[in-house]
């Protein structure tokens, strides 16, 4: 039923983390139309060496050099195996690549992304941090195309889909609101990093259970569809909506709104990724049973008991190399909140101190973008030392 389509060869990078292993599972459910040709991780080689195996896939690296070393030693045969972060670069290029699946956590895989693009390919992106960090460079690259991975995202290009400029008045991404929702602020300054993670909607990694629960994933999420869309700060809002099964909503210039729904599992979004225009007959998201639900609820966000959306909109409007600043500091609190050494309202603190304090010397390049987020994630780490 679904092998009409063109076949899509595929180089997932970041295959072992929550997204890559979605990614792998939706890829293996249809050898019709998708085929596995790279595949890396960091540092799993075992579950990415049985992944290779088991899909065919011809090129594999380990980004982490040590972990690289030890792997090479015993290698399925045929198998190209590859190491370092150069190699993500040089996967992403493959000539017998051409669709780019994008899971590296943080922005990791920035250089591959921009390789692709430049390589003609599509690249289906589901690490936010790079379009954040780089998404008006990316939008400069007249070759290839982005596709979002990110559920709200892939709402949002539903919605749309292909629909004029001058007709959108509004986009709004919904938030389930992480397990702090109802919580006091008295009561989230206390939280634990093990309160963070239990997440009430979606599986993932812990990085993101934070910034769910801190409501960042949101802030950096509007700045993710600024892009992706091309839409003005003032279009792009949140709501609150715990059963996060409304994804996005597009309210076009008549005050229609439409609105992308279904069972909140990212394989759909990355199927559709892979897939789109066209869709497979097939519901790795099962089937969305609204009279099961009973209600649909939506209200605004606190942003007195969550400051990250403001922080967002202030990195938005500053735009350069703004949102980089953001997403580093962020990341670089995060990291000093998993490993309990701040409170997690901290996390808002020195997001906001890193805005204000660095980030003035953008010129357009990558590279400036890369060095703004270096010196955030110093600037956190100095502050908190001290
Ligand atoms: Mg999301």
């Amino acid at each position: 039923m679904n092998s009409a389509g063109p076949i899509r060869n595929i180089a997932l990078l970041g295959a072992t983390g929550s997204i890559g292993r979605s990614a792998a599972a939706v890829i293996a459910a249809h050898p019709e139309r998708f085929k596995l040709r790279a595949a890396t991780a960091h540092r799993h080689a075992e579950e990415l060496l049985r992944l290779c195996e088991k899909s065919g896939c011809g090129v594999a690296a380990l980004t982490d050099e040590a972990a690289a070393r030890e792997a090479a030693r015993d290698l399925p045969r045929g198998l190209r195996f590859l190491s370092g972060a150069a190699a993500l670069v040089e996967i992403a290029a493959l000539p017998e690549v051409d669709t780019v699946l994008c899971a590296v956590t943080g922005i990791a895989g920035t250089a591959a992304v921009f390789a692709a693009l430049r390589a003609g390919k599509r690249v289906a992106l589901a690490s936010k941090e790079i379009i954040v960090a780089a998404g008006d460079l990316l939008n400069r690259i007249p070759t290839g195309e982005v596709l979002p991975v990110d559920s709200e995202h892939s709402g949002i290009f539903q919605c749309l889909a292909e629909r004029p400029e001058a007709e959108i008045s509004r986009v709004l991404l919904t938030a389930s609101g992480g397990p702090f929702l109802n919580w006091s602020a008295e009561r989230i300054a206390r939280a634990t990093v093990a309160d963070a993670a239990r997440h009430p909607v979606w599986e993932m990694g812990i990085k993101t259970c934070v910034d769910s629960a801190t409501l960042m994933n949101k802030a950096l999420e509007l700045i993710e569809a600024r892009h992706l869309f091309r839409l003005q700060p003032e279009q792009l809002s949140a709501v609150i909506h715990p059963q996060a099964v409304v994804h996005a909503l597009a309210e076009l210039c008549d005050g229609s709104v439409i609105a992308q729904m279904s069972n909140p599992d990212m394989k759909l979004a990355i199927q559709y990724a892979l897939s789109a225009p066209e869709r497979l007959a097939a519901r790795p998201a099962g089937t969305l049973d609204l009279t099961q639900l009973k209600k649909l609820e939506f209200f605004p966000p606190d942003e007195g008991r969550f400051p990250a959306l403001a922080l967002g909109r202030e990195a938005m409007r500053r735009g350069g190399a703004a949102p980089a600043v953001l997403n580093a500091a962020n990341e670089a609190a995060v990291e000093h909140f998993v490993r309990g050494v701040i409170a997690l309202p901290r996390i808002w603190e020195f997001a906001g101190k890193a805005l204000e304090h660095c980030g003035d010397f953008d010129d357009g390049t990558l590279g400036s973008r890369l060095a703004a987020g270096d010196a955030a994630r110093r600037y956190v780490t100095e502050q908190i030392g001290s």
